[in-house]
């Protein structure tokens, strides 16, 4: 879902750079902001950062990717630790968790033997993702003198329920995404002495919000606009997870901005499964694109993002607004899913090829350019080589700067469940291996003829090789740079790209 382009900077250190863990879980990444793939491992740290849309590589101090230490320590009895996996979204649940948990005296920790409390936010999007935190609980079985409490939070929480209690005896608590504001209460109970709690409403139009949010990227703060969805795309999960769509008062938002601004945040993530499809529910209250605006109007903000956009929400006014306002950001994040109506029709979509290509031409029609990034699924079932064939021509067509490509895994409690899988796994793979490398070529090109450009760059990481950073562009490109200045964190400095990559620049500083 989110877009970035791609980063590959193992040897990074300092506020990140967000590298692609994400990708674990994905079958393909080309580019871009991974939201629900990967895993995000937690203690989140002040200057080290995400995993979805690009993690701040997190160098897990968890022993071997979850593995426990032979003789786990018994932890204090109020610290905790939260390991998140998945998109954007979940990881900014964390880091509202992570508040809920602060705020009644816990404190975090960075290993699982050394807390008390263990929660994993989970991502059910894909079998894979939902199947890592099963592996996860699993190591407990090994211990069973651990006396931890455990507590399995988002969309597998959701989806398994109080099933999760007998896969996982375990578990103490089972908390899906559309709960949370639930888990207050949830925790107060666990502290009574309570065995098991769960939270798995999903009929509230409540939203998620805090009284403290521990945010772990010291310059980008993420901030959930609009939470579940309605939309009804065949093969996903999502709206049975997260529930119906319920936005956030502007009002409530822009009070949350001017904090975030005065706590010296510059750049601002809006995040939401259709962010665009946002509603104030104040009356008389903004439209998407005004909200928008009104975001990057407060003082001490200098860049706003926003993902994941609908394509059928996407109108000519968010594309005006980017134009006017140069404080939004100069990227859109717009999955497709398919090149072919056919398959665009099967999924429950509500557009077809033409009228999402009308919204790229929308988009292109822009005075200022603006990077453009996807989403698609091969291996539907019932996709034929035709279909295939007409996603790769839409990726022509789109010469998009990232795309995230995933093989079709069938869900519980979807549509698409219904239709079979009638693609082999062995043919996904080719699929995904063919859009893959087509879409490798065109952003080749796209940046080697951004080669000379200068960009504006948010200074975000720094390697650990002397004079070496990295950073992102307004449009959400990768950056690697040499500078001989120090204490670059958090600046926006001008750099010139002087090479590409497919999934990334390199360039020089401009002093
Ligand atoms: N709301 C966004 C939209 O409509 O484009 C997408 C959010 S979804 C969490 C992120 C991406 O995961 C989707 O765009 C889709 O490409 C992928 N995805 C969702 N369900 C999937 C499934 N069952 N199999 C493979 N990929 C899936
Ligand atoms: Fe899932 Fe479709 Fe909603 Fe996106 S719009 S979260 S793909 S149901």
């Amino acid at each position: 879902m989110p877009p970035s382009f791609d980063v590959r900077l193992d040897d990074l250190t300092g506020a990140r750079a967000e590298s692609r863990e994400a990708a674990q879980d994905s079958d393909s990444i080309l580019a871009g902001p991974p939201s629900e793939l990967g895993v995000n491992k937690s203690p989140t740290r002040q200057n080290q950062r995400y995993g979805d849309d690009a993690s701040p590589t997190r160098q897990s101090q968890h022993h071997g990717d979850g593995a426990w230490s032979t003789h786990p320590l018994p932890g204090d009895e109020r610290t905790f630790y939260i390991e998140t996996f998945g998109c954007q979204m979940n990881v900014h649940d964390s880091e509202k968790v992570a508040g809920v948990l602060l705020g009644r005296g816990y404190q975090q920790v960075e290993t699982v033997d050394a807390a008390k409390l263990v929660f994993y936010n989970t991502c059910s999007i894909r079998e894979k993702a939902a199947q890592k935190v099963f592996s996860r609980l699993g190591e407990f079985r090994k211990h069973p003198d651990h006396g931890k409490v455990i507590g399995v939070l988002g969309c597998v929480a959701q989806q398994e329920g109080e099933e999760i209690f007998e896969r996982a005896p375990w578990v103490s608590l089972v908390c899906g995404s559309a709960s949370y504001s639930k888990l207050p209460t949830l925790l107060a109970q666990l502290e009574a002495g309570n065995r098991r709690v769960t939270g798995l409403d999903t009929d509230t139009d409540e939203t998620f919000e805090t009284e403290m949010t521990r945010r772990d990227n010291p310059f980008r703060a993420y901030l959930t606009i609009i939470e579940g969805c309605d939309k009804s795309c065949s093969y996903c999960v999502v709206p049975y997870t997260r529930g119906p769509e319920r936005s956030r008062s502007s009002a409530s938002v822009l009070e949350e901005v001017r904090k975030l601004a005065g706590a010296g945040y510059s750049e601002i993530q809006l995040l939401g499964q259709t962010v665009n499809s946002y509603r104030d529910p104040a009356p008389r209250g903004k439209t998407f694109a005004e909200l928008l605006v009104t975001v990057a109007a407060v003082p001490g903000i200098r860049r706003v993002r926003f993902t994941t956009s609908h394509p059928r929400d996407f109108g000519r006014d968010i594309v005006e607004a980017i134009d006017s306002v140069p404080a939004l950001c100069d990227h859109v994040h717009l999955p497709v899913q398919s090149g072919s109506t056919r398959v665009l029709r099967s999924m429950q979509r509500t557009y077809t090829r033409e009228e999402y290509l009308d919204k790229i031409a929308l988009i292109r029609s822009a005075r200022r350019p603006i990077s453009v990034t996807s989403d698609i699924i091969v291996g539907f079932p019932g996709e034929t080589e035709r279909d295939v064939a007409e996603t790769l021509s839409l990726l022509d067509a789109a010469q998009y700067d990232g795309v995230f490509a995933f093989q079709y895994s069938p869900r519980p409690n979807t549509a698409s469940l219904q239709m079979g899988d009638s693609i082999p796994e062995e043919e996904k793979g080719r699929r995904l291996a063919i859009v893959q490398d087509r879409q490798r070529e065109i952003q080749v090109a796209r940046n080697n003829e951004l080669v000379g450009q200068t960009f504006e760059v948010l200074v975000d990481g720094a390697s650990r090789r002397p004079g070496q950073w990295t950073g992102r562009s307004s449009s959400n490109r990768i950056l690697n740079f040499s500078s001989p200045r120090s204490d670059l964190l958090g600046q926006y400095i001008q750099v010139r790209a002087t090479g590409a990559s497919p999934n990334s620049l390199v360039g020089e500083q401009i002093i």
